[in-house]
């Protein structure tokens, strides 16, 4: 599914994000920067080394070797992916006592948008963030997501947002909520 919102294009797919030839993809990190599982895994297996290293440099010279703060992100190299950046934020786990949560899910779609642009990327690719270890459910992240990308590409030239969906399920949750937001 693609639309348009002012001169920009949002676009759902299913597939992986490691193959996205986009000028940024987004890595759904924690905050040690220094990988784990799930989609983090797979953006650091495809990208190679050069990832983790540069991730270590980021801890160092940007936060003082401090651990990325949920919602924040920071931009890397792609190295060996098609992409020439990554930009890594930190999604929140779920929590339902703490509606929190959701507004600092808020952030890492506006934080990396953001952060794209003033890279000069016009194509970003998103995983869907916080929805696997994180436990957020696929119909409230998607909300969220989506309306997140929609206010900002109605205020800013960006050019495309990619929305990658790993299921065929977590694609029509996503489907259904961006239909909902269009209406
Ligand atoms: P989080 O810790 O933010 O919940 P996960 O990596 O556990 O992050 O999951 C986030 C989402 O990314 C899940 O929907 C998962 O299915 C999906 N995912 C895992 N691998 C890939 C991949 N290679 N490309 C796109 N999405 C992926």
């Amino acid at each position: 599914m693609k639309t348009e919102i002012n001169r920009n294009t949002l676009e759902l797919i299913t597939g992986d994000i490691t193959e996205q030839e986009t000028d940024a993809i987004v890595n759904a990190a924690n905050g040690s920067l220094l990988g784990g599982g799930g989609v983090d895994g797979a953006i650091h297996r495809a990208a190679g080394k050069e990832l983790l290293e540069a991730c270590k440099e980021v801890r160092q010279e940007q936060l003082a070797g401090e651990k990325l703060s949920t919602g924040e992100a920071v931009i890397t190299n792609g190295y060996n992916l098609p992409a020439n950046y990554v930009i890594h934020t930190v999604g929140p786990v779920w929590n339902e006592r703490d509606q929190h949560q959701e507004d600092l899910l808020v952030n890492c779609y506006r934080n990396s948008l953001e952060l794209a642009m003033t890279h000069n990327a016009t194509s970003i690719a998103f995983p869907s963030i916080s929805t696997g270890v994180y436990r957020f459910s696929v119909e409230l992240a998607a909300n969220i997501a989506l309306q997140t990308i929609t206010d900002f590409l109605t205020d800013h030239d960006l050019g495309n947002v990619v929305m990658v969906l790993f299921s065929e399920n977590d694609y029509a949750t996503y489907e259904t909520s961006l239909r909902k937001i269009q209406r």
